[in-house]
């Protein structure tokens, strides 16, 4: 399938739909576990987004999502600002002044923003961030997509994994960021970045469906 800038307007708008929607769902997780503003950071930076992308109106793929990166980087502090800045500006650099993509670029976008994460935040699978949804539904959609398969096709098995991905950081002890100051007293609760980047996956789903 193509990816054109209007995939990724909608894309982003869905996203910043989800976000704001579950602002407070967000904020209660993250009560729990840290200091209680992924929610309104989030919805902060989605807004910030959309504001920027509706003055100054990118383009291409690859401007569309350099513009949410860089709204992300200024309006969001925190551990999530530099880390979902980070996945929209790596995913700009990956796309280039191309004015669509396909899948496979698409993918390969979503594992230099996976590397991105890692490199920023060093954290890996199992220490309860967003990194637990994130490398496994990048692996599952790279190998997916090399064995010919199409994002539409296997798009409700990736949000079903991230789903599951998110709901299975609730038992883990968090061993990165604010979380991991609690030590034990982490385990139980769902992990708030996860559970933003599972409307990340969910979003780039949806955007598949059209307006
Ligand atoms: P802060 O922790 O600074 O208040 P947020 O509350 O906005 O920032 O975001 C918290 C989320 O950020 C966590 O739930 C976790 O998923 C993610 N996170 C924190 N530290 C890291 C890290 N080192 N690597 C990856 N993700 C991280
Ligand atoms: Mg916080």
């Amino acid at each position: 399938m193509i990816y054109d800038s209007n995939y990724f307007r909608r894309f982003v708008e869905i996203f910043a739909k989800y976000l704001r929607e579950n602002k407070e769902y967000l904020t209660q997780l993250d009560a729990a576990i840290g200091d209680g503003d992924h929610g309104i950071n989030m919805e902060r930076g989605a807004r910030t987004a959309l504001e920027r992308l509706g003055s100054t109106n990118p383009k291409t793929p690859g401007e569309i999502m350099r513009t949410v990166g860089m709204a992300l980087l200024s309006s969001v502090g925190g551990a999530a600002g530099p880390l979902y800045g980070t996945v929209f500006m790596r995913m700009s650099l990956a796309f280039g002044s191309r004015d669509h993509v396909e899948d496979k670029d698409l993918i390969s976008a979503l594992e230099q923003a996976l590397l991105g994460i890692k490199e920023l935040g060093k954290a890996e699978v199992g220490d309860k961030t967003m990194v637990d949804v994130w490398e496994p539904v990048v692996n599952f959609l790279k190998e997916n997509i090399e064995n010919g398969k199409t994002l539409p096709e296997i798009c409700e098995d990736v949000v079903a994994l991230a789903e599951e991905c998110m709901k299975a950081t609730i038992p883990l002890q968090a061993r990165k960021g604010r979380a991991s100051y609690l030590g034990e007293r982490s385990i139980g609760h769902q992990d708030p970045g996860a559970t933003s980047s599972y409307y990340f996956f969910r979003s780039l789903c949806e955007a598949i469906g059209g307006e």
